[in-house]
């Protein structure tokens, strides 16, 4: 396991509203615990897990291509 590790994704949420919950505490929709604020489409979830996933399915589109 020698390959370098792809730069993770980062989002800026700080100056969009949407992603505000309004000070709820609601269950975070990829890993369950609470979280303040949303994503895009207004569901519950951590900016990290978000990150998390957005940067899981890029490597996974990456080896895609990689593979074709
Ligand atoms: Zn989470």
């Amino acid at each position: 396991m020698s390959r370098p590790t792809p730069q993770r994704i980062g989002l800026n949420w700080r100056h969009d509203p949407v992603h505000w919950g309004g000070g709820h505490l609601l269950p975070c929709r990829l890993c369950g615990r609470g979280a303040f604020c949303r994503d895009q489409d207004g569901r519950p979830c951590h900016k990290t897990c978000l990150e998390d996933l957005l940067t899981a399915e890029r490597d996974i589109a990456e080896q895609r291509e990689r593979a074709a």
